[in-house]
């Protein structure tokens, strides 16, 4: 397969308000047609970063450019992009279609490009018996697609979504991802998406741009960050996840082996260059942890604290010997048999899914 095309492309992006430094060190190549999400904890950058795309603000220092051209001095109408807001602003006295329409008619299309344009794009997002409805008399969900048709129906090469579920109930949230993944199927464009949530994330994206600060600390598609966390920070923010202090212990050719402060060893895979002595920090994810193993699992015994049933899922507390609780994730089989509260039981895990991380 051919590199895609780079849409976007930020080099050395620095963004200060008055003496506050909101993003640094901003260096990111957005590819076509792909949903990258910027993700990270309240007040990173992530908005100001959208708002430098969108033309809504100007770098301090540093360059963005959009399709090969930089565009600096373009203002927001001139660039090929377009934003679609956590509050979406559809006009109330309109209906559905002069809503979608609005833009193009400013514009002066004509007639019968504007209604062509505009029906097309109802279909997309499966609102054409909607078209004569008035924004107060859909739900909240149909609003968000009349909010995406909106910004979709000038054929902007950009995307750009802050937040744009934010204000919807779980259950059309979740329902809202599944659309939002087939319209950018449909129309091929690139979006880029601003979220907190790294459920959303990790559903929606291709790639994903965690942000901590004001800077970007990893840039990866979510499954590899989900397994291969850089940092404690990606580690603790991608999901739940079991910590220990650990030392290391041994390097060599099948991995490396750290010890907790209990005296726990964990062999890694990872073979990368790690002193002996070197104190790190463990992860393993509640999931990679399970009451059985093969025979190259390692283990480490304890008593169950806790039990919680979810549905086909059971969370464990188990409380290693001389170390803090462990969150165990098993999924229920009717053939398995689990340990109850109170039980003495043995934890097993793989190499493959111990991930070592700098010391923050
Ligand atoms: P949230 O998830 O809460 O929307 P965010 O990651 O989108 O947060 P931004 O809105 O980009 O964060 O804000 C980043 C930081 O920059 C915050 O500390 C914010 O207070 C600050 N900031 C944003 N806009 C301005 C401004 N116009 N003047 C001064 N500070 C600002």
């Amino acid at each position: 397969m051919t590199n895609p095309k780079t849409i976007i492309d930020i080099r050395d992006g620095k963004k200060v308000f008055g003496s506050f430094t909101a993003l640094t060190d901003i260096n990111l190549s957005i590819r076509q047609g792909e949903i990258l999400t910027l993700l990270g904890p309240s007040g990173c950058g992530k908005t100001t970063l959208m708002r430098l795309i969108a033309g809504f603000e100007t770098l301090t220092s540093g360059t963005i450019s959009i399709d090969g051209n930089d565009c600096a001095g373009t203002p927001p109408e001139r660039r090929p992009v377009n934003m679609v807001f956590q509050r979406y602003a559809l006009f109330p006295h309109l209906d559905v279609f002069e809503n979608v329409a609005f833009g193009l008619k400013v514009k002066g299309l004509p007639k019968s490009e504007v209604k062509e344009r505009v029906n097309r794009m109802l279909n997309i997002v499966q609102l054409d018996n909607f078209a004569n409805r008035y924004i107060d008399e859909i739900s909240g969900g149909q609003s968000q697609r009349v909010a995406l048709a909106r910004a979709l129906v000038n054929g902007p090469k950009v995307l750009l979504l802050d937040e744009p579920l934010a204000a919807l109930d779980l259950k059309i949230r979740q329902h809202m991802l599944a659309e939002m993944k087939r319209i950018h199927a449909e129309t091929g464009a690139t979006f880029v998406y601003v979220t907190h949530d790294q459920d959303e994330a990790m559903i929606l994206s291709d790639r994903v741009v965690l942000m901590e600060k004001g800077r970007i600390v990893q840039i990866d598609r979510p499954e590899d960050m989900y397994a291969r966390p850089k940092s404690l920070f990606a580690a603790k923010f991608l999901g739940e996840t079991n910590l220990f202090d650990a030392t290391v212990s041994a390097v060599n050719g099948i991995g490396t082996t750290a010890v907790t402060t209990a005296g726990i060893p964990f062999l890694g895979a990872e073979t990368q260059d790690r002193q002996v002595s070197e104190r790190i920090i463990v992860s393993i994810r509640p999931e990679s942890l399970s009451f059985q193993g093969g025979e190259a699992a390692q283990s480490a015994e304890g008593t169950v604290e806790d039990v919680v049933f979810i549905g086909s899922r059971s969370f464990y507390t188990v409380r290693l010997d001389d170390q803090s609780p462990v969150r165990i994730q098993v999924q229920r089989n009717g053939h398995l048999a689990l340990p109850s509260v109170g039980d003495r039981t043995r934890i097993y895990w793989d190499s493959a899914n111990v991930i070592m991380l700098p010391h923050a």
